[in-house]
């Protein structure tokens, strides 16, 4: 999403995306199915949970917080993480993280480093930064890695392969993976084993891993990784080098806050009670894990996001993908449908916020506003107050020449009397747009039905019947 070379270009066409991807019925019918999976899962370990909802609360309450402070908890992590022995770079845009990292590699003179997940390393578009130096990101999350060998693009943020069934998975492994064996079946437990023995020896070559971070703790220098496969904790562990790459809004104050999150995160992200590994690690342990650890907070975008009243709330996001699992939009359109990193509601408050709307004029309106969203986010995001503050800022931000003279001509015509009953005579004109007319007004009544205008207006019906009660009574009065 860097506003760099590298990834945003051009303002995604989600309409056109959309149509296209509702006629793929492949498409629709593998995202129903793992959504529907994973969103009954969720409904279900959440239900367990009787203090669910101040879980919620405080969730928002300690990010909030964060938010509000967020320049002394930066510091507060940067001091703890130094004394631990971690290096901590800072950078302002994508291009700015790609060239820390990438520089960061070259120092070692390797040409290929090992990757966790990570949706802010595909925000800054770091993957194709690195191969045009030379450098090769091997990606070892079993959803990634089918991503990377199938040269596709993530369309979920939990699950981003979500839109590829076990059938796809096997041809890209057979087509893609030197080493899968040439009597690979579909069965999912065949697939992993496949992934696994041909990691595994990535794994164990690697001098080199980037991370991500799921939440970065202000008190202690640490950070936390929460996931079900234990590559993280592979890549966490067995390099010599590690560097983490983290966006400035991951933070949380204390330790103990992660006793929170650590229930909310896994709950709604994928239905789980916790996740199998959650791996804490702060600065460099002598004779243990990596000797150097560099850790890269980015802001690109984020710093502008706070600025915004209504917006900021976005930042609170831990990215547990609920809301995409439960939004209309998401499971028909599908993730490629919003043309960015972030897909579903949180992509479509997001993105805009993050390369500025008028980038992304189109994604506030890929929403039905049914709330949903909001229902499901484990922090209290808004989500549809803030899709309604961004159409707003969208209609701002463009251009409308036909519609301000329209509204202008209406100011002047409601200004006095005497200019609208003028304009009142034009009125039985408004049914030649019944359904059509020339553009834009056709983008309106294509859809909506525009009411036929009353033969005669009230202002006609009272001079008419007051006339008449003054002709009978005999005094003309006047109206
Ligand atoms: S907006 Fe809320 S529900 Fe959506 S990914 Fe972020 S935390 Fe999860």
């Amino acid at each position: 999403m860097s506003h760099g070379e590298t990834i945003w270009t051009e303002d995604p066409p989600f309409p056109k995306n959309a149509r296209d991807a509702v006629e793929n019925a492949q498409l629709r019918r593998n995202i129903r199915k793992a959504t529907t999976t994973i969103r009954e899962r969720r409904a279900s370990v959440v239900a367990e949970m009787p203090d669910w909802q101040a879980l919620r609360e405080t969730g928002q309450a300690i990010k909030d917080d964060v938010l509000a402070h967020l320049d002394r908890y930066l510091e507060q992590f940067e001091q703890a993480a130094l004394a631990r022995g971690a290096e901590v770079h800072w950078a302002r845009d994508a291009d700015e993280a790609n060239s820390i990292v990438t520089s960061l590699v070259q120092q070692t003179g390797e040409h290929e480093v090992i990757k966790s997940k990570s949706m802010l390393t595909e925000e800054i578009g770091l993957d194709d930064a690195l191969q045009k130096r030379g450098i090769t990101a091997i990606e070892t999350d079993l959803a990634e890695l089918i991503i990377q060998l199938g040269h596709d693009r993530p369309s979920h943020i939990v699950v981003p392969a979500i839109h590829r069934n076990r059938a796809e998975v096997r041809e890209i492994f057979l087509r893609e993976m030197e080493d899968a064996p040439a009597d690979l079946s579909d069965d999912p437990h065949a697939l992993a084993d496949a992934s696994r023995r041909h990691l595994r020896r990535k794994f164990l070559q690697a001098k080199l891993a980037v991370s991500g971070a799921n939440f970065a703790i202000a008190q202690t220098g640490s950070l936390v990784i929460a996931e079900s496969e234990g590559n993280a904790r592979m890549c966490l562990t067995l390099p010599e080098t590690l560097i983490s790459v983290v966006g400035i809004e991951k933070l949380v104050p204390t330790f103990r806050d992660l006793e929170v999150f650590l229930q909310l995160l896994p709950r709604s992200s994928t239905g789980e009670r916790m996740n199998p590994y959650n791996s804490v690690w702060t600065g460099v342990t002598p004779g243990d894990g990596p000797r150097q650890v560099h850790i890269v907070l980015v802001d690109n975008g984020r710093t502008n996001v706070l600025r915004d009243e209504v917006g900021r709330q976005a930042l609170r996001c831990i990215r547990c993908a609920a809301c995409l699992n439960v939004c209309p939009v998401y499971e028909r359109a599908g993730g490629h449908a919003y043309g960015a990193t972030y897909p579903g509601p949180i992509g479509a408050i997001l993105t805009p916020q993050l390369v500025g709307v008028e980038h992304a004029s189109k994604l506030p309106f890929a929403s039905s506003l049914c709330g949903y969203c909001y229902e499901v986010c484990p922090v209290k995001i808004n989500i549809p107050s803030v899709l309604v503050k961004l159409r707003h800022d969208s209609v701002r931000a463009k251009k409308h020449p036909a519609e301000d003279a329209a509204f202008a001509a209406a100011a002047t015509a409601m200004k006095g009397r005497r200019g609208w009953t003028a304009a009142l005579r034009f009125a039985p004109l408004l049914r030649f747009f019944r359904r059509g007319g020339p553009p834009p007004i056709a983008q309106w009544t294509s859809v909506r039905d525009l009411p036929d205008p009353p033969k005669h207006s009230f202002r006609d019906w009272w001079v008419k019947e007051h006339t008449a009660q003054h002709a009978e009574r005999g005094d003309g009065g006047s109206s």
